[in-house]
Formats: C-alpha cells, sequence, structure tokens
C-alpha cells in the first residue's frame, strides 16, 4: 500500500546537523523526504566560525560549509527542501498534518529536529536593545565592535568560544559569570583565560542593561552575588551567551517532554506518538553537539524507514489513522 501522492512518507522538521542527516538517510532509502528549512537554515552552526570537534575535518571547518555539505548531501540523494516555518502542527492522529501559515501538508512519519534557541537573561529592556548592543551570535554581530568594550555572560562553551572571537574586534571583553569556575571544556577555557583582552568577573551577574532605543547600550550593571554590591561597567555591547532553550512550543500538549521542555525520547528516537520521531537537541538536555545531532538524525531516519515498513506490511496507512470527515 502506498500511500496519497498528497500523503509525505516523511517529513523532517529543521535543518541543522539532525534534519539534514536524517534527510540523507531517508532520501538514501527512497522515502523521498520533504525538509523543511526553518527561519535558521543550517542552524545554530551558521552562528558560529570553525568547528574543531566535527570528526573527519583535522583541520576544523567553517560551521556554515560544513552545513551546507550536510546538505548537498542530502540533495545528492534526491531529499526535497521547503523554505519556511511550522507553524501549527497535529500529530494526535495520523496523517500528521502541519501548516505552513495557511499551507498545509500531511505525513505518514515525522522527523521532529527543530534544534534549540539561546536563553535570554530576562531583563525588561533586553528586547528593546536587541540588535542595539544586546546580541546573542558574536560571530554575526562581531565585526560592529572594533575598538570598543563588550560584555559577555556565561561560562559555557559558547561563551567562551564567542569571548575569544570578540577579542579579534573589541578592545576589551568582559566575561561575567555566576559562578567562580567555568562549565567550559578544558581548551576552550585555556583559550580564554590565556588571551589578556579578556577579564573575568566571578560569581557576579548582570542586573541591568543601561541605555535606551536611541542611543543603544551604554553599559551594564554588575551584581555580586556574593556580597549583593552593584558597579556600573561602560561597554558597548553585551553578548548573551547563558545556552538554549528547546524549539518546543509546537508540540506542547501533543508530545511528552521534560520540565525544561526537551522532548522526551525513548526506544532512541520514538517520541510517544508512534511515527513522531525526534533527533538532534530539541530532545538532547545532555550533549548538544552536532556529532551527537548527526547520530540522533541518522537514528531518526532509519527508525521512521523501520515504522513505514511495518505499516505497508500490514497495508496500513499510519499506526492510529485520523476518522474521516
Ligand atoms: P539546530 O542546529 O538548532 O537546528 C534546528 C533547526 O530547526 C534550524 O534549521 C531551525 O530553522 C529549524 N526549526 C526550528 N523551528 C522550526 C519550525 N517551527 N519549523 C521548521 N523548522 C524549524 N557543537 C559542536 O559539536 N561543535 C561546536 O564547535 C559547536 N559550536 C557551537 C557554537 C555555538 C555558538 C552554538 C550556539 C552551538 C555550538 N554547537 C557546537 C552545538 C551545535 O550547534 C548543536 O548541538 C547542533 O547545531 C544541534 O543540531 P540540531 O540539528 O539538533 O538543531
Ligand atoms: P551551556 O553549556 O548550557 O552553558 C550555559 C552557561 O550560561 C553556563 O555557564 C551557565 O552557568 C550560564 N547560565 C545559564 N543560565 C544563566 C542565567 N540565567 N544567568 C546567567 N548565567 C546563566 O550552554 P552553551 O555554552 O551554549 O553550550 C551548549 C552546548 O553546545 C554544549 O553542549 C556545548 O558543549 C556545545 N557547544 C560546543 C562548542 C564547542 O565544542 N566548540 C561551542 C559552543 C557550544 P552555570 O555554569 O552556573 O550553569
Amino acid at each position: 500500500m502506498t500511500a496519497s501522492p498528497d500523503i509525505r512518507d516523511v517529513i523532517i522538521l529543521g535543518s541543522g546537523p539532525a534534519g539534514l542527516t536524517a534527510a540523507t538517510y531517508a532520501a538514501r532509502a527512497n522515502l523521498k523526504p520533504l525538509l523543511i528549512y526553518g527561519q535558521q537554515p543550517g542552524g545554530q552552526l551558521t552562528t558560529t566560525t570553525t568547528i574543531e570537534n566535527f570528526p573527519g575535518f583535522p583541520e576544523g571547518i567553517d560551521g556554515n560549509e560544513l552545513m551546507q555539505r550536510f546538505e548537498a548531501q542530502a540533495q545528492r540523494f534526491g531529499a526535497a527542501f521547503l523554505q519556511g516555518q511550522v507553524t501549527r502542527v497535529e500529530v494526535g492522529c495520523c496523517p500528521f498534518r502541519l501548516w505552513l501559515g495557511e499551507d498545509q501538508l500531511s505525513c505518514r512519519s515525522l522527523i521532529i529536529a527543530t534544534g534549540a534557541s539561546p536563553r535570554m537573561l530576562g531583563l525588561p529592556n533586553e528586547w528593546d536593545l536587541y540588535g542595539r548592543g544586546v546580541s546573542v551570535c558574536a560571530t554575526c554581530d562581531g565585526f560592529f565592535y572594533r575598538d570598543k568594550e563588550v560584555v559577555i555572560v556565561g561560562g559555557g562553551d559558547t561563551a567562551m568560544e564567542e569571548a575569544s572571537f570578540l577579542t579579534r574586534f573589541a578592545r576589551q571583553v568582559t566575561v561575567v559569570h555566576r559562578r567562580d569556575s567555568l562549565r567550559a571544556s578544558p581548551p576552550l577555557q585555556r583559550r580564554a583565560r590565556d588571551n589578556e583582552k579578556i577579564t573575568f568577573r566571578w560569581n557576579s551577574e548582570i542586573a541591568a542593561i543601561l541605555g535606551d532605543k536611541t542611543g543603544g547600550v551604554t553599559g551594564v550593571r554588575i551584581r555580586n552575588l556574593e556580597n549583593a554590591r552593584e558597579d556600573d561597567l561602560a561597554c558597548d555591547g553585551l553578548f548573551i551567551a547563558i545556552g538554549h532553550h528547546p524549539n518546543t512550543e509546537l508540540f506542547k500538549g501533543q508530545l511528552d517532554m521534560d520540565k525544561e521542555g526537551f522532548l522526551v525520547t525513548r526506544n532512541f528516537t520514538e517520541t510517544n506518538i508512534p511515527g513522531v520521531f525526534a533527533a538532534g537537541d530539541v530532545q538532547d538536555p545532555h550533549f548538544r553537539q552536532a556529532i551527537t545531532a548527526a547520530g540522533t538524525g541518522a537514528m531518526a531516519a532509519l527508525q521512521a524507514q523501520r515504522y513505514l515498513e511495518e505499516l505497508n506490511d500490514r497495508q496500513k496507512l499510519c499506526a492510529r489513522q485520523c476518522v474521516q470527515s
């Protein structure tokens, strides 16, 4: 039994390492997958410079170039691509339905690889000053801070990598971190600590962003968490690098999530709905690496393939078919 031509065997949401790897595997299995890019084609790695830990590239590779290669590989095997952002999904019964604005798509199996988006500090004016000195992407915006002073908040890999990157442009980079030790991996820590343009403010948080919409960021108020003392530091930019939250808003009430909103998977990439699989950062609170995202993308495609084969053996369209109205 084959599905109606309007019903795709596999739709993949997201064009990061997880989604594009799933597309390559699904295309090679002749499932004619359709991948929807989302608003960040190529995913998070397009916001960084050199990727040094992706196997097969001993000299490192630029994040954008790596993702272009992922896409070219999926294209070579016949994956189809669609620009746009999915705004609504219904996975309660099958065929699963997706909307991109007014346009509707249907599929028998769905691979969710919608990744993660940057966390914000939650300060009242951070969105007013976003793009006016507040940034979440040093690679994108660092260029604007030549000979300027910038502050970066966070103590993970992203914060250390971005702090080091920003020293290419900025005169001085101050890292504000809420503890007195870093979460970042040793090589990234070392690079930042050894850089004389970088100074650290330990056990501290950003209490306020100074500035307004007209003049942009002029400084930050830093609160020492040990003694609650505050002081103002003049700066031209604030880079927020405090991690990411999973992009799962669309699936609330339909798919099981943990308390932080990560999709819960079992038996590798299965969600609580048969035929719906999740891969990459959207279901991974632990590793959040390009290689692990790619790995789970491959697993999701292989599991989708097996799921569809079992349905075909039983002459079924899908596991739980929607009642026709
Ligand atoms: P993402 O890369 O987040 O991609 C998600 C995709 O989903 C995007 O294409 C987005 O457009 C799409 N999407 C979202 N919502 C929708 C929707 N509603 N409809 C359709 N599509 C949607 N990892 C490493 O291993 N090495 C590194 O050096 C490294 N450097 C990093 C540097 C930075 C600055 C950051 C932020 C992360 C870095 N990481 C690194 C982590 C790595 O980028 C992630 O683990 C990886 O990108 C996760 O891949 P993903 O495919 O799960 O999701
Ligand atoms: P992360 O590892 O979750 O680190 C977030 C940092 O921000 C932590 O230091 C955390 O402090 C701090 N933080 C969180 N919430 C905060 C808040 N509200 N206020 C102030 N500080 C806050 O996130 P990440 O650095 O973006 O890394 C995400 C993943 O991508 C990781 O798996 C990482 O390895 C990967 N990555 C890898 C590379 C690389 O390999 N080159 C580069 C970038 C990212 P605490 O430490 O106190 O929790």
